[in-house]
């Protein structure tokens, strides 16, 4: 029986949030189904912040290891250990960073084996951190590779790397292997440094090897639900030739998303006034816009969004961050948002602007938000179509603009507003995408019954009672089979 076996898993994420909450949410499944010892390690900040996550709900027996780091050896600034608060430009010094955390693992993978008489079952790791499975390989252990986005963005995002098949025409549309021939990417779905990538830049040299190394892993971990995605596992399945286990949705906890704790320090509103404001609102009446936890929008871009919300006539709650080079109060505001615009808002009642962090679960599963504008980072998308809300999508980065390409052409429950942070958007455009995906009769009702199918497939996927189990539900008790195996 597998939850009467011990073992030792350890995992390690890629430092950033976006990748350390769905690891310490695997950690939680694993462990609620098994006897396992689990160690989550990282980097001594990332261990700290992981440290409170835990402490802030019940007590749970996952460990925490240290790995010896020091950024100012990488060109960081003093500790930073995360792509919070990192400028864009010194993220590639993190990745690289990364490597660094090789001997410390070895050494810890030691200390375990010692002290427990047998190396650890498995090395989870995640699928930038492809030297794992070097690590792995030589001492014999298992290795899955976690990857927390979906599995269509995923594949896109692995494909474009090891192929680079933008740098093989001169058209600006091109197909990626492991798709269907007749699917077309577009040039501006690839960030700056994947548009300019050419297999010898440091992000080629990053990325490239990482992934090629985390393909020879045994298997994949993915963050989604096997019903949501039926195309993009079914291709991500064939083109990795390995199993692919659907977890998801492995969503944070409100408390550990520390969106309570931040709301109350950064944004200055309290979770109850933001509650208050929706109240008084109608059901499916209301945008939410955010960018997610790391990306924002240029100057003119916030100054076409801002006046396009305010003239769609619809209400909408904003997390607002400046843009990069401006501060949030600073004597340049007028550069980036419309003179009087959050005064104007506040009046009105018509708009609330939330600075810098919102409690977006809360917003999400309030019933008078209607629809997500959204950067569609995959954490975004699982929790806006898990409450049944359909999108605008805006991609900036990452995988994102494939997990907007999947939302439209596959799921039918979005729209593109734009791309990147590069693009000029127009009062107009806004106002038109608000317009149709509000439209509470033709494509707007039709993208809402949708994301409610969503909605409904990742409850289902999740349920557990007696006999009766969902996809991540099997998928789970599969994952821990294989690992005793
Ligand atoms: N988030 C939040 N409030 C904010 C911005 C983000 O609670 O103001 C949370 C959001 O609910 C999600 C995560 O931060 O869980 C963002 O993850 P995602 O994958 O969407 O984007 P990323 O931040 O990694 O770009």
């Amino acid at each position: 029986e597998a939850a009467q076996k011990n073992g030792h898993i350890v995992m390690i994420p890629f430092m950033a949030q976006g990748h350390i909450i769905p690891f310490l949410q695997l950690a939680r499944q694993i462990q609620h189904k098994t006897t396992f010892n689990i160690t989550i390690a990282n980097t001594p900040l990332n261990v700290q912040y992981l440290r409170s996550a835990l402490s802030s709900t019940s007590p749970q027996q996952i460990r925490l290891a240290e790995l010896h780091f020091n950024s100012t050896q990488h060109g960081l600034p003093p500790n930073i250990e995360n792509t919070e608060k990192l400028p864009l430009s010194l993220i590639g010094k993190l990745f690289k960073s990364s490597l660094s955390l090789e001997a410390p693992l070895r050494s810890l993978i030691s200390q375990i084996t010692e002290e427990e008489g047998y190396p650890p079952l498995c090395l989870i790791s995640d699928v930038f951190l492809g030297w794992v499975n070097n690590v792995a390989t030589s001492l014999g252990i298992r290795n899955l590779c976690f990857t927390t986005c979906g599995a269509y963005g995923t594949l896109a995002y692995i494909s474009i790397w090891s192929n680079l098949p933008h740098r093989k025409t001169d058209s600006d549309e091109f197909w990626v292997p492991g798709f269907p021939q007749s699917y077309r990417f577009h040039r501006t779905q690839l960030h700056k440094f994947l548009r300019q990538a050419d297999g010898t830049d440091e992000w080629s040299q990053f990325f490239i090897p990482a992934i090629a190394l985390s393909m020879k892993s045994d298997g994949w971990i993915c963050n989604t639900v096997e019903e949501m995605e039926p195309l993009g596992l079914q291709l991500l399945r064939k083109y990795l030739q390995s199993p692919v286990w659907t977890v998801g949705p492995l969503l944070p906890p409100t408390a550990l998303k520390g969106s309570k704790h931040r709301a109350g320090k950064e944004s200055g509103i309290a979770l109850e006034a933001c509650m208050e404001w929706l109240d008084l609102k109608d059901e499916n009446s209301v945008v939410y816009v955010s960018f997610g936890s790391q990306n924002t929008i240029s100057a003119s871009q916030m100054m076409a969004l801002a006046e396009g919300l305010e003239r769609s006539g619809k209400s909408f709650v904003w997390v607002i961050r400046p843009p990069v080079g401006f501060n949030m109060n600073g004597e340049f505001r007028e550069e980036w948002l419309p003179k009087g615009f959050e005064e104007r808002m506040r009046d009105t009642k018509r708009g609330l602007l939330v600075h810098k962090w919102g409690p977006q679960l809360e917003i999400l599963s309030h019933k008078s938000t209607g629809v997500f504008l959204s950067h569609c980072g995959w954490n975004s998308v699982l929790e806006s179509l898990g409450h049944g809300v359909p999108m605008i999508g805006w991609p900036l980065a990452a995988e994102q603009a494939y997990n907007v390409k999947m939302l439209v052409e596959e799921m039918g429950v979005a729209v593109e507003l734009t791309r990147t942070v590069e693009t000029i958007i127009t009062v107009e455009q806004v106002k038109k995408v608000i317009d149709i995906v509000m439209d509470q009769e033709g494509q707007g009702k039709e993208m809402k019954e949708k994301a409610n199918e969503i909605a409904a497939h990742m409850r289902d996927a999740t349920t557990e009672n007696g006999e009766e189990k969902g996809s991540s539900v099997r998928a789970m008790d599969d994952l821990v089979t294989t690992i005793l195996s």
